[in-house]
């Protein structure tokens, strides 16, 4: 998830590797390190904390000598941020050694086949398990040794391999995490992304999927899976380096609603094995679940919208009553919690000051809490009883958008543990349920590459004044997300109302061409929010609505319609989201306000 820069020349690698991890910083990491070959043996060196420190320990890379070497940024996914589980990782011999970006989801199995045959672990991270791997299948063939281990591995990886008899080569593969390498007249590069080695070269070859590279100081060599070599053409990058930060997108937050895909599968796929939800961070027995009486969710910002959404859902497929609270106000409300009930906190920085009060409060009456965190080893991870991580990797726009699409996510998982659990979701609901979360990735990519239709109209409303956004149900908490990425982040003054109680208010507030956006995605309430749509478009308001395609009716009601596709209606936040964060984006880009860095705000809310 962060950044891997590899290098085989004719110059020292270690100044050229902390120059390229520094270019990789925008992405955020806890821990650095580096392993370089010094003629004799692999040398490693790892420090937590800012590269700075890598940088120091080294001297620049200066007391690291040698012409090939491999460099890690962690944002650690399995194990706290520590020195014994930054990377890069060894064998026990430490003549082989990896560095790995992404999640390895099949690890728990591996360590145990590898520990039975007397391997020793050292870390906590699902990495180590690929150095003993190498070193189990090493007969001295390294290109056969990393096919042999791609094929035994599952989920995500970008990987920089070194072996101590060949050293001279590199090896660099791929699966699901970005990898590009590169060459100049001094050497080849490895770089999760391009900005690490724009300076040395502008030429650059997109490794694909399950592909692996041999580098040489001289030339590179492609080759599939199962060793059958590859022709590949390099791509010539025209960005400049400001933008290759961001991956050629305007911002982050562009760059982030464009990973949600990702984030959305890397958030769900391990979590489902064989046709069933595994969650093993919930550390709860099926008796365990069936004794839960309530739910109280706790959160602030859109992390709280994510809650009342789970709210929604949690409700509706494991029938528990679920309380959702704002953090800063269930601290200091004397919350009433029962025997029976548990606490869910969700943030995803990890370091939320009002909503580690709630935990630690929670704790304090001795209620069992679970984080629903991002960030690895953050202050919730560490003091909440359990944590289920969002796999978002590191988020840097200020407003959220993939880890958000993550929290809801692992609600959606939760929900149906305890459904299942409870025996309120059938074996035949619940393969569909399953069927339906599988597609989301896809959905959420052809949503997010209809984004010129949504650019279109949301430049007629970059002058708007009131924004109001309605829905019931669900899509009340959708309306609650799309109302705060828009004011959030353009500064127009919008609210959210849940669709029926805009008579007992909100309604005279609506005037000629005042925007309303209608989310309707539950079909039971499809004709009820039109009726309130009817109302606003009497008023005078343009109404904007986000539905599901088979709700054509809804077109003799709105001005402007945006259809999702189809999936079960508890899982519809997802998708209806997208067009509403993308609306909320270009309308703050249209105004020319500082999308990635509103005014005011900050990423992670570290006091009250
Ligand atoms: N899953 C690995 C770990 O926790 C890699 C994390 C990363 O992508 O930086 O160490």
């Amino acid at each position: 998830m962060c950044g891997i820069v590899g290098y085989i020349g004719t110059k020292q690698a270690a100044p050229i590797i902390l120059d390229g991890l520094s270019k990789l910083e925008y992405r955020g990491y806890d821990s650095a390190g580096m392993a370089i070959y010094d003629g004799g043996k692999i040398n490693i060196t790892k420090s937590v904390g800012r590269l700075k420190v890598l940088e120091n320990l080294t001297h620049g890379g200066e007391t690291m000598p040698g012409i090939c070497g491999i460099g890690h940024t962690r944002w650690a996914t399995h194990g706290v941020p520590s020195n014994t589980n930054a990377h890069p990782h060894y064998n026990a011999a430490e003549t082989i050694t990896v560095v790995h970006n992404g999640i390895i989801e099949n690890y728990l199995h591996l360590r145990q086949m590898l520990t039975d045959k007397g391997y020793q672990f050292v870390s906590e991270t699902d990495t180590e398990v690929l150095a003993h791997l190498l070193d189990y299948y090493y007969r001295g063939n390294p290109l056969e040794t990393v096919t042999k281990v791609l094929h035994r591995v599952e989920g995500s990886y970008a990987l920089g391999i070194l072996f101590a008899d060949c050293p001279d080569q590199v090896f660099a593969a791929r699966k699901d995490s970005p990898l590009v390498v590169g060459q100049n007249e001094d050497g080849c590069f490895i770089a999760s992304d391009v900005p690490a080695i724009l300076k040395y070269t502008r030429k650059v070859y997109y490794v694909d999927n399950q592909e692996v590279v041999r580098l040489r100081a001289d030339h590179m060599h492609f080759y599939s899976v199962d060793e059958e070599e590859l022709t590949k053409e390099p791509v010539t990058i025209e960005w400049d380096a400001n933008a290759a930060e961001k991956a050629g997108y305007e911002h982050f937050m562009l760059k982030e609603m464009y990973e949600q895909p990702k984030t959305v599968t890397d958030t769900l796929m391990p979590r489902i094995k064989e046709k069933d939800i595994v969650i093993e961070e919930l550390n709860m027995s099926d008796e365990e679940l069936n004794s839960v009486n309530k739910i109280h969710i706790v959160a602030c910002g859109s992390a709280y919208h994510a809650g009342v959404t789970g709210k929604y859902v949690i409700e509706g497929l494991a029938r528990i009553p679920v309380e959702v609270d704002l953090a800063s106000e269930f601290r200091y409300r004397n919350p009433i919690l029962e025997e029976g009930a548990m606490v869910v906190v969700i943030s995803q920085s990890g370091e939320t000051a009002d909503t580690l009060a709630a935990l630690r409060e929670s704790k304090a009456r001795g209620f069992k809490v679970l984080g629903i965190v991002n960030v690895v080893g953050s202050s919730i991870a560490r003091e909440a009883d359990n944590v289920m991580y969002t796999w978002a990797g590191p988020e840097i726009a200020v407003a959220t958008t993939k880890a958000y699409s993550a929290q809801l996510v692992a609600l959606y998982l939760l929900a149906m543990k305890f459904g299942k659990a409870r025996g309120k979701i059938d074996s035949k609901l619940f393969a569909s349920l399953l069927g339906d979360l599988k597609r989301l990735p896809n959905q959420i990519e052809m949503l997010l590459n209809n984004k010129l239709k949504i650019q279109k109209f949301a430049n007629r409303y970059i002058g708007a004044k009131d924004v109001f956004f309605i829905g019931r149900g669900i899509d009340y908490a959708i309306s609650l997300e799309g109302s705060l990425k828009l004011k959030e982040i353009s500064y127009i003054h919008s609210e959210a109302y849940a669709a029926g109680e805009l008579k007992h208010g909100t309604i005279s507030l609506i005037e000629e061409g005042t925007l309303v956006a209608a989310v309707s995605t539950q079909p039971d309430l499809y004709a009820k929010t039109i009726s309130n749509m009817v109302e606003v478009k009497a008023r005078g308001a343009f109404v904007l609505a986000v539905t599901c395609e088979e709700n054509k009716e809804i077109e003799k009601a709105a001005d402007y319609v945006i259809y999702i596709p189809e999936t079960n209606p508890y899982f519809t936040n997802s998708l209806a989201i997208i067009p509403l964060q993308l609306f909320g984006y270009y309308v703050a880009v249209g105004k020319g306000c500082d999308v990635d860095k509103p005014r005011n705000l900050a990423k992670s809310v570290t006091v009250e």
